[in-house]
């Protein structure tokens, strides 16, 4: 069956960008006639709270939306998380790392989606795997797997190119998962077959896609939707004041209402869709 899902961090309240990628997930699947999932993407110890979770609900009911079956909790699938980092071990495509951001920040000559791309410090080196992080040999894997393309609805076929990002992490030193193993996995796990998300993580997906080759998962089909950007281009972001969901919520607004602007194209002032968004790799 046809699914979707809509996958929040509960590390910060949701707002209207959240509002607009949450329709995209259900609206795509109810007009197909498919089913949507809500999972939590609550790994990062340090930065979730367990109180926005609640929160999460009731905006998205306020909005109008229903999820199918249960909300998915992340922190709960940590053990297969871990299985998946041993099977991707034994087959000598992760080596540990203990380098630090600043070193990092320090050798890195290239610049990747996420920032400084690792220069590959560990690769080669004998680094004791107690509280090290391991990273994908991406190269190696690549050569594993062949080449390997994916399909966004919007964008087209593209060739996998994960060797963008380098050598990503995949289990963190604090965590046996990272966001792009944890999401690949789960996507999977979940009976995801179509993963509609914001256009800033279309690249992440070439790296889902070496993943997914990886470990025999099925391949689902993306679409990687514009993001509700400010004047600047930017995207909205509550440290820079867009209103959460709850604080619309709480002021007595009409969720359903917001729902059907969105769906309409009618933004707050300043407020547009991103433009162009596919020329990113
Ligand atoms: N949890 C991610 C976020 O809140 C979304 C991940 C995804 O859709 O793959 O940005």
């Amino acid at each position: 069956m046809m699914r979707t899902r809509f996958a929040p961090s509960p590390n910060g309240p949701l707002h209207l960008g959240h509002a607009y990628a949450a329709l995209v997930a259900h609206d795509t699947a109810r007009a197909r006639g498919g089913s949507f999932a809500l999972r939590i993407e609550d790994i990062d110890g340090e930065r979730s709270r367990a109180e926005l979770v609640e929160e999460f609900l009731l905006d998205l009911q306020w909005l109008g939306l229903e999820w199918d079956g249960a909300p998915i909790f992340q922190s709960h699938r940590l053990p297969g998380y871990a299985a998946a980092g041993e099977r991707l071990k034994a087959m000598d495509v992760l080596y540990p790392c203990n380098c630090t951001r600043a070193e990092i920040a320090a050798a890195a000559t290239k610049f990747g989606p996420d920032g400084p791309v690792y220069p590959g410090t560990c690769r080669n080196r004998h680094v004791d795997p107690t509280g090290a992080a391991w990273r994908l040999d991406t190269g190696r894997a690549m050569a594993l797997t062949g080449p390997l393309e994916w399909v966004d609805e919007i964008a087209g076929r593209r060739d996998a190119t994960p060797m963008i990002f380098g050598d990503v992490v995949l289990l963190r030193k604090d965590l046996p998962a990272s966001y792009h193993l944890a999401a690949t996995l789960d996507d999977a796990a979940d009976g995801v077959t179509l993963v509609t998300r914001g256009m800033d993580l279309f690249p992440a997906s070439h790296i889902h896609r070496l993943l997914q080759a990886l470990l025999d998962l099925p391949v689902p089909t993306w679409l990687h939707h514009p993001l509700l950007v400010e004047p600047d281009g930017r995207k909205l972001a509550k440290r820079r004041g867009s209103p959460s969901l709850g604080d619309c919520r709480r002021a007595g607004e009409d969720g359903r209402a917001i729902a059907t602007a969105l769906r309409e194209g009618r933004f707050p002032a300043g407020i547009s869709l991103s433009q162009g968004i596919h020329q990113t790799p």
